[in-house]
């Protein structure tokens, strides 16, 4: 994957809040709904330092 800034290969990373990964969440209202919940994939450009996120599967949390 290449560097939309800058045209750099990019490396992926993990993006982390301390221990944890970073994860997606979608939830109707209601408290009985279930949650719904996607990991982020992190790449970065080890020129500029760009980021770019990806949900590892976005289609899990589309709400119905
Ligand atoms: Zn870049």
């Amino acid at each position: 994957m290449k560097c939309i800034k800058c045209d750099t290969q990019m490396f992926k990373a993990d993006l982390t809040e301390g221990l944890f990964s970073l994860m997606l969440r979608n939830k109707k209202k209601g408290v009985f709904e279930t949650e719904k919940q996607s990991y982020v994939s992190c790449y970065v450009c080890e020129n500029c330092g760009y980021i770019e996120l990806y949900a590892n599967n976005p289609k899990d949390l589309k709400l119905d």
